[in-house]
């Protein structure tokens, strides 16, 4: 077998070859998930991997190398500190989302939290673990995305935060259908969501216009979940739905936030005034672009249905 440096070596040099942009980093990521960290390499660099590993290595490499991506590969995924298993039925956490978790932070403690199409958790989760809220809920409509929603708050100890399947809104609400003695329990912790109030929702929604899919890039077009990314024709369709909804479901003074695509500012926020919101802020990631916005509920106590 190969010495680890030059496993490395020849990793690095196959996905660049494949054109992966940040071959470096990945390789570094596969060894350590290999189990060879950096300073491993360092000092056991003439070693030998053994074949159990180079066999892993080759398969790694080569999914990769098809344009798979390297989160799915590992089953892991790093945001805001805390490592996330990910699955194919899963949206990949992005660095940029931790704009929206990073502005939620300092109006969080004490608070009760809503994530809508929370996916893999990541938002609702990592709040829980930095901002102090009181609780927290997520929903979404994918059931198996909700299975690795709860194993990441189990695995990640945010013990306050609950998940429901459904339609934004509409997984918080008790319907009358027949429930096997299963779904009891289930039951009724939707009921006591469903007359409480929050004092934040926020939402990374789906917000890619359909015709925009097809030009996204292979491993996020091919891979991850479609519906995980379609907004709908014009991109909006869950910012429209959730800001029509939010005054049902928020405390009169309550908070709104969205991550947003970098063209979207302008049409969310006036969905969000529309709406009952003020004092709306726009924050820009590190690249510049606008990525969250952020609207105060100003609700008379009329305005509350
Ligand atoms: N809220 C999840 C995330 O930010 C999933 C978002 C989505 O599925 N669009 O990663």
């Amino acid at each position: 077998m190969p010495s680890i440096e030059v496993c490395f070596f020849e990793t690095k040099k196959a996905l660049k070859e494949a054109g992966i942009a940040e071959y470096e980093a990945e390789t570094g990521v596969i060894f350590e998930h290999l189990g060879i960290g950096r300073m491993k390499r360092l000092l056991d660099g003439k070693e030998e991997l053994s074949e159990e590993l180079y066999e892993k290595l080759s398969l790694m490499v080569e999914k990769r190398r098809t344009g798979y991506p390297l989160a799915y590969i590992t089953g892991i995924k790093n945001f805001a500190g805390f490592d996330f298993k990910v699955d194919e039925n899963v949206l990949i956490p992005r660095f940029d989302t931790e704009n929206l978790v990073e502005e939620i932070r300092r109006y969080c403690k004490g608070k009760r939290v809503l994530d809508l199409c929370t996916g893999s958790g990541c938002i609702i989760i990592a709040l829980s673990l930095l901002g102090d809220i009181a609780s927290g809920v997520g929903t979404d409509l994918s059931p198996k995305a909700l299975e690795i929603a709860r194993e990441n708050a189990k695995r990640l100890h945010a013990d306050n935060v609950k998940f429901f399947c459904g339609d934004l809104f509409d997984a918080l609400v008790n319907v009358n259908e027949q429930v096997d003695q299963k779904q009891d329990a289930l039951q009724e912790e939707r009921s006591s969501a469903e007359n409480e109030r929050f004092d934040i929702i926020v939402s990374n929604p789906p917000y890619i216009r359909t015709q925009v899919i097809e030009t996204l890039e292979k491993q996020v077009r091919e891979y991850e979940p479609r519906m995980a990314l379609d907004g709908d024709g014009d991109g909006l369709k869950f910012y429209r739905k959730i800001c029509r909804g939010a005054k049902r479901w928020l405390t009169p003074s309550g908070i709104l936030a969205f991550e947003i695509g970098f063209d979207q500012a302008d049409e969310v926020s006036a969905l969000m005034k529309e709406n009952g919101f003020s004092g709306i802020r726009l924050i820009k990631d590190l690249n510049g672009l606008d990525r969250v916005l952020v609207g105060f509920a100003d609700l008379e106590e009329k305005d509350h249905v």
